[in-house]
């Protein structure tokens, strides 16, 4: 995805054909970009040999989710709807984890039932309600233990999971009691130790504070867990300034963890897989004049991609057409919602655009489509995957009549 002379393309494909034949807004991912995405994450992880699963609340497009799936990726999810959907899309059973807080006693059957490689459970009581499930069905259930490690991952607070005061995880001593619990039970088999600390995690410090944590745990009980889960949140470059996660030296530290404590690595990585693989393209409906910015108002607002609203995150937005003019105007992005809230992003000198121009919101991959809404009674945009010159349709623009 980039420009060829002053068009901004996905593959072979231009974005201002996409708009025509398309209508915006319009979410467009590029195959390829999310092959190399899988590929390198593959390389930079090869000599640990982990169990990748995607994590499907970042994007759960079904067609997206069977490309991902014969890349070779499993899933992770974090409800039963995405359960489902893992599952219709191709992704074998033996490749899926279930996370998540609140999962109800149905969501916990249907698991079970399908037979996926883990539950992971983040409480006892949980712990206590899949023993019950699975002494009736008389069953032994694989399970993990989510442990809350208390590290800060550095990130937006909104999107931090592994503090103590986060609803995340079980805490060190509390999981010390269950995994004596769980061992002595008949209906379960502890199988993984799992952590998740957050999203768009850009310091590999706090992921090396973790396997500290988990490093301390595993010497005090001194059981060996088949699996450690040590979840996603790699962060991507939003900024286009080229700061990167150092992933090398995160791999070093699994690798010395590994030393220790000999167990199957799996990853659950969501963002980093699709997050740059998506960009939004939206059409400037009205300009409007301020007093020190000009208000761009777009088709394109909160309820296609509420991050900005949701945890002021920004996405760079760039415009479709590079002009050759000169002059730079300073805007503000906004959606026609009534919220206040519903701006995407407040630039210095853009350059000068005109009504019914068309712009591009670049790293909606990840928690774009997902996280979208018919707020507003607005249909929900349609998405297109782009491999190589092919265009193909993975969701319908959705239309009134769906939403009446
Ligand atoms: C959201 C989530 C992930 C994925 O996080 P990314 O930042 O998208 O990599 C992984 N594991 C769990 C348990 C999650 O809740």
């Amino acid at each position: 995805m980039n420009y060829k002379k002053d068009e901004f393309f996905v593959e072979k494909v231009k974005s201002s054909f996409l708009a025509k034949k398309y209508s915006t807004p319009l979410y467009c991912y590029s195959f390829e970009r999310i092959k190399d995405n899988i590929q390198s994450f593959k390389n930079t992880f090869k000599t640990i040999n982990p169990l990748i699963c995607f994590a499907v609340k970042a994007n759960s497009n079904k067609i997206l989710l069977t490309e991902i799936s014969k890349l070779g990726l499993g899933a992770d999810v974090v409800s039963g709807g995405e359960l489902m959907k893992a599952l219709k899309s191709g992704i074998k059973p033996n490749k899926i984890v279930f996370s998540g807080v609140g999962k109800t006693s149905e969501e916990l059957k249907y698991a079970i039932s399908k037979k996926i490689l883990l539950i992971n459970a983040e409480s006892k009581s949980e712990i206590l309600e899949i023993e019950r499930i699975a002494k009736n069905k008389k069953k032994k259930i694989d399970i993990g233990i989510r442990i809350n490690p208390n590290t800060d991952a550095k990130t937006l607070s909104q999107i931090s999971t592994g503090k103590k005061e986060n609803k995340f995880g079980i805490s060190e001593e509390m999981t010390l009691d269950l995994i004596k619990y769980i061992n002595s039970s008949k209906n379960l088999s502890l199988k993984c130790l799992s952590v998740h600390i957050g999203s768009q995690i850009l310091d590999h410090r706090p992921y090396e504070k973790t396997l500290k944590v988990l490093d301390k745990i595993l010497k005090k009980t001194k059981f060996s867990f088949e699996y450690i889960d040590l979840g996603g949140g790699m962060g991507i470059d939003y900024d286009n300034k080229n700061k990167k996660l150092n992933l090398k030296k995160y791999c070093l530290s699994i690798k010395k963890f590994l030393r220790r404590n000999k167990s199957k690595i799996i990853f659950e990585p969501g963002r980093s897989i699709i997050g740059n693989a998506g960009v939004l393209i939206s059409k400037v409906i009205y300009i409007k004049k301020g007093s020190r910015k000009d208000f761009i108002i777009l088709d394109a607002a909160m309820n296609d991609l509420i991050r900005p609203a949701l945890y002021n995150a920004k996405h760079r937005i760039i415009p479709v057409k590079k002009s050759k003019i000169k002059s730079k105007k300073n805007y503000e992005f906004v959606g026609p919602i009534c919220e206040s809230t519903d701006k995407f992003l407040t630039t210095k000198k853009f350059q000068k655009l005109k009504e019914k121009e068309l712009i591009i919101i670049c790293d909606v991959g990840a928690y774009g489509m997902s996280l979208s809404s018919n707020y507003n009674v607005r249909p929900k945009p349609a998405e297109i995957l782009i491999k190589k010159s092919k265009i193909i349709t993975i969701n319908k623009r959705q239309n009134l009549r769906d939403l009446m």
